[in-house]
């Protein structure tokens, strides 16, 4: 088993491409084809990063949430 290519997402939130990086670029910049933001690749994967972008989640939307039904 060879980790030869490293998948990260871009961080722009409008684009969250996910890139494939070679793990010779660990510790290194890339550049997301696109949308020209420049990603470091980090060191090991699956490492939480400090600087994830955190995500709003939308409430869900309960039309009629009162509603109860009686068989
Ligand atoms: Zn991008």
């Amino acid at each position: 088993m060879s980790d030869a290519t490293i998948r990260i997402m871009c961080p722009n939130l409008t684009c969250r491409k996910v890139l494939i990086v070679p793990a010779n670029s660990r510790g290194k910049t890339v550049r997301c084809r696109n949308c020209a933001t420049t990603i470091r690749v980090p060191q090991k994967r699956s490492a939480p990063d400090a600087t994830t972008p955190v995500e709003p989640a939308p409430p869900p939307a309960a039309p009629d949430a009162g509603k109860t039904k009686a068989a």
